[in-house]
């Protein structure tokens, strides 16, 4: 080290630290710090986090469970038996599918944590994962942390994003072990349908490939659009799994608690590796869980009118600023294109520097992101109206052409 003198400057992290992407927001981040130093009233539209709390009963039994001695206590890694229970509940009211609590529902510390562990259970140095991009990071994070590599389907307008399984080389698609899938997508919103989800089941069965699922947006619907999940297509359940959350459904990011539901063989491979990591999810977070599962669901739909509104108004404001955006079905997000000249993170840096306005570039998602931007529905409304009036300010500054700027 050159400028080393202190003991202990010669250490190395791993490679796979040192391989890890640089951290797309680290630039914004500090921009964004830079102007709330000058006292710039920053706006974000960054994060998909949902900005309303946790509903009150969900609360309250957290802090009832939290007073019991018997929740201070090490949790079992695989949850409550009345947790396992209450996830296949949801999912046999939600989707009408039924799995067995013992075997094919697995809690999580957040979904987060089992989509990076899972790379364990099927990925050896120099295996590959299928998956999507623009897509969330985790995929290939864990694919990476597991010597694994990740062949990325490129998911295009053209396609609907959804990725085109024709074009896997049958070598690549051979040595594949996993494959990834998120709908609805975050980022593009996105949806798919069982159709395409029983083309992905006779793929994966054709080349032996485990299909894992993320599906934290199944609750967060428009109009009379309902998203399926991926284990009603006939054959998931002997090839695959699905991630969920509670994260974005109950507004739960905060309390860290997702589930795994699906094929046995998956699901006991993945508590077998956590059994080995964790100590389990706070008991009395698995009773707010329960909670939420079990107790009114219309929390639901109250958060889902609140987003409705907040779609309706950025798309149609984007779409009259040239920043091409389509009406998302479900998720938290609004995918629109970037104006011809610019790449997302020019065009992104210039909104944040010129408007204090913030949202993410599409390239942070992968390659296929580039051209786009990624606008949350998580501000609240006040912030957004305001947020919304700047952009609109701003266009009209540019006299209605981005050309000329
Ligand atoms: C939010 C999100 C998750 C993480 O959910 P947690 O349960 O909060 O860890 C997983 N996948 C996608 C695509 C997400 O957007």
């Amino acid at each position: 080290m050159e400028n080393g003198t202190k003991e202990g400057d010669d250490m190395q992290v791993s490679k796979r630290i040192e391989n890890l992407p640089p951290y797309l927001f680290v630039g914004i981040s500090k921009k964004i710090e830079e102007m709330k130093a000058v006292g710039k009233d920053v706006i974000s539209f960054g994060i998909g986090d949902p900005d309303t709390p946790t509903p009150d009963h969900i609360i309250e039994c957290l802090c009832q469970a939290s007073r019991d001695p018997t929740n201070h206590r090490y949790p079992e890694s695989i949850g409550l038996p009345e947790l396992r229970e209450a996830i296949a509940e949801r999912y046999e009211k939600r989707f009408g599918l039924t799995f067995d609590p013992g075997e094919e529902v697995l809690p999580l510390i957040g979904a987060k944590e089992g989509i990076a562990h899972i790379a364990l259970c099927f990925i050896d140095p120099g295996d590959i994962a299928l998956i999507p991009d623009p897509g969330y990071p985790v995929y290939a994070i864990g694919t990476m942390f597991a010597g694994g590599e990740s062949y990325y389907l490129p998911l295009t307008e053209e396609n609907e994003f959804l990725p085109d399984m024709d074009k896997i080389p049958r070598q690549v698609a051979e040595k594949a072990k996993v494959l990834w899938m998120n709908y609805p997508h975050n980022p593009t919103s996105a949806v798919a349908d069982i159709g395409f989800f029983e083309r992905v089941v006779a793929f994966a069965k054709k080349y032996d490939i485990a299909v894992l699922h993320d599906g934290p947006y199944a609750d967060i619907y428009y109009d009379d659009y309902r998203p399926v999940s991926f284990m009603e297509a006939p054959g998931a359940r002997d090839v695959g799994i699905e991630f969920n959350s509670l994260s974005k459904s109950y507004n739960m990011t905060g309390w860290r608690i997702g589930m795994a539901v699906g094929n046995a063989k998956i699901i006991n491979a993945l508590m077998r590796v956590k059994s080995n990591l964790d100590s389990g999810i706070p008991q009395a977070i698995q009773y707010a869980a329960i909670e939420a599962l079990r107790g009114p669901q219309d929390c639901i739909s109250k958060h889902n009118a609140v987003y409705q509104k907040r779609r309706d108004k950025v798309v149609d404001i984007l779409n009259s600023i040239g920043l091409e955006a389509k009406l998302p079905r479900a998720s938290l997000y609004v995918w629109a294109k970037v104006p011809p000249g610019y790449n997302s993170t020019d065009f992104v840096s210039k909104l944040i520097e010129e408007t204090s306005v913030v949202v993410t570039p599409g390239i942070g998602y992968g390659k296929y992101g580039e051209g786009y931007i990624r606008v949350s529905l998580t501000t609240q409304d006040e912030q957004l109206d305001k947020g919304l009036n700047r952009l609109r300010d701003w266009y009209d500054s540019h006299n209605q052409n981005w050309n000329n700027s």
